[in-house]
């Protein structure tokens, strides 16, 4: 294998009785027993255990003494069967031992800021000496699964023919509804590039030059809040391709994820995977990105409403309501009430049917017998409306039902329930209402038919944009494109920019589409989200060698770090913080 090994830790069997071995790895424990000393050499591949007799090798006992966790060692000896009694059945190792002749220190380690087997370590500390935290068990297998799904995903598209295309990192905006990190440049004072925040725009360039069918693993940077499924840069399954429809691209991701899951030995999602319009996802489960693994649907009770004596009810756009399996307290009701206000109701209305049957609810009393017979639950259950619009109501209800999900684990997680949301409308209300933006981004195409309604109504236009579903997670989005720049333009009016921003922002995509582009669409997919839900994780920090913390800094490196003011000059740039304050 090399000068420092001839195999490794984890393979050795009891077919290798009677071998000469000479094996390299990290110390995970040192045992002392009368005399004897019990090493378990630890490597990429596992674990095995050495065996030092101060009757057989003596020189290496004494230098056993010195080893501490953590330690690199090189030992030489010989494979054996071990007594029956002392077999491990838990270590695939277990069978046998390395009587070791000849022990060398290649390494030593200083006293470890936390121990490998030590659980709930504070994650700071982990990111902090991340060399460590990766000879865990847990990070090994989470980089492995990683590299084995990208592996696969590269298979998948080397086969289907995509070429992976490198496109340009430090570049102008690219708009995906995220702010931009900025790259000052010292050769041109007072201007700068942004880090991309997806290939959007140079993928479609692809198309219109040609290639057919573009792929890349590409980072992205976005400089947005982190969460659990969010970093400042990630990496993402980034393809297009030329003259295609919506079935055509959904295709080709579901064969990614089911080539995935073959590769990490999961059983599949059967294919096509099930697709639900946007509209449908909203009013069934309040959430474009519905965990289908339970059903909870939202139930209507607006028409049976109209003319309640509630009030609350006759009074509001939309009544809808869900119906929990379960007697809520009334202590349980007050923190459905606080999340349900988290999501922007003013107040939740209930009617709880207890086991025996009977109905507790300070609404009732208003409600008609005919109200009470559609709306009253099954004993043991619980009935939650929320009434307002449309959209307030299906935000309430959808992250309701998301939070009941994970409380009363409805989920099957046995089950990978993965879907497709298609059909979005093309625009919503920007933040401050007056105008209107883009769902997506600006460069998804209307469904065929509506665009003559971009700009006289374009609330009412629905987009070919699609996004990929797993368990109640957004994998990823994509569309068909605009690829006429005429109709490129109607777009950007409604957004309101005018010819000179249009051609300021975006003048090289309107020249492009101009000279000849062919139909296309593509799809982004978030590969450490994909691979999180894969390991079962609960964030994607625990599939990334090395991200950063929710207040973006990386406590390895302690970046980001202030810049003396001569290098800020070079650039162009005076810092308006104070140096001590930064
Ligand atoms: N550029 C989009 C994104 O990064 C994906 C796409 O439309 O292909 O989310």
């Amino acid at each position: 294998m090399s000068s420092w090994r001839d195999t490794t830790c984890g393979v050795l069997t009891a077919a290798d009785a009677g071998r000469r071995v000479t094996l390299a790895g990290w110390t995970d424990t040192r045992r002392d027993h009368g005399g004897l000393v019990f090493v378990d050499l630890r490597d990429h591949t596992g674990k095995v255990q050495l065996v030092l007799n101060p009757e057989r090798a003596p020189g290496a006992v004494g230098t056993a003494h010195e080893i501490r966790n953590e330690f690199v060692l090189q030992a030489e000896g010989e494979v054996v069967l071990r007594a029956a009694e002392a077999v491990n059945p838990n270590l695939p190792t277990g069978e046998i031992e390395v009587q070791v002749d000849t022990l060398r220190i290649v390494s030593r380690s200083e006293p470890l800021p936390f121990q490998l087997d030590e659980e709930n370590v504070d994650e700071v500390l982990r990111l902090r000496y991340r060399w460590l935290d990766m000879r865990t068990e847990r990070m090994q297998r989470n980089l492995r699964l990683n590299h084995t799904v990208i592996a696969a995903i590269r298979r998948t598209m080397d086969e289907l023919e995509f070429v992976d295309v490198w496109t340009p990192s430090m570049t102008k905006g690219t708009p995906e509804g995220a702010r931009d990190f900025v790259v000052p440049v010292r050769l041109q004072p007072g201007r700068f590039f942004a880090l991309a925040q997806s290939p959007q725009l140079f993928k479609q360039l692809c198309m219109i030059g040609g290639l057919d069918r573009y792929y890349q693993i590409a980072t992205c940077w976005r400089d947005e809040d982190l969460r659990a499924d969010r970093q400042f840069e990630f990496r993402q399954l980034d393809l297009e391709m030329a003259f295609v429809d919506r079935e055509d691209v959904l295709d080709v991701l579901e064969a990614c994820v089911v080539a995935s899951f073959k590769a990490v030995g999961r059983e599949p999602p059967a294919r096509p995977f099930p697709r639900l319009s946007y509209a449908e996802a909203m009013a069934r489960y309040g959430s474009d990105k519905p965990d289908l693994r339970f059903g909870l649907e939202v139930e209507d009770a607006t028409e049976l409403t109209r003319r309640s004596e509630f009030g609350v009810f006759a009074g509001a756009p939309v009544v809808r309501y869900l119906v929990a399996p379960r007697a809520f307290s009334r202590a349980e009701l007050g923190r459905l009430e606080e999340i349900a206000k988290e999501w922007g109701a003013k107040g939740l209305a209930y009617l709880v049917v207890d086991e025996s049957g009977e109905l507790r609810s300070p609404i009732a009393k208003f409600l008609s017998e005919a109200e009470i017979a559609v709306l009253k639950p099954a004993p043991g259950s619980t009935a939650l409306f929320a009434a307002g619009d449309e959209e307030t109501v299906a935000r309430v209800l959808g992250g309701l039902r998301a939070h009941l999900g994970r409380e009363l684990e409805l989920a099957d997680p046995s089950v990978d329930a993965f879907h497709w949301v298609v059909d979005f409308p093309l625009f919503e209300r920007d933040e401050d209402r007056s105008g209107w933006t883009f769902m997506h981004h600006p460069f998804t195409a209307a469904v065929a038919g509506s665009e003559d309604r971009i700009e006289s109504d374009p609330g009412s236009v629905l987009g070919q944009h699609y996004d990929l579903i797993w368990n109640g997670w957004e994998l990823g989005s994509g569309s068909i494109r605009i690829h006429r720049a005429d109709v490129q333009q109607t777009v950007f009016r409604a957004m309101g920019l005018g010819e000179e921003e249009q051609r300021a922002k975006f003048g090289f995509l309107l020249d492009a589409l101009a000279m000849g582009a062919p139909p296309h669409g593509g799809f982004a997919m978030g590969i450490d989200r994909f691979v999180a839900l894969m390991a079962g994780e609960p964030d994607i920090r625990q599939v990334i060698a090395f991200p950063k913390v929710s207040s973006g800094s990386d406590p390895l490196t302690g970046a980001p770090t202030p810049y003396p003011e001569q290098t800020l000059r070079e650039l162009g740039i005076r810092s308006i913080v104070d140096p001590e304050q930064a």
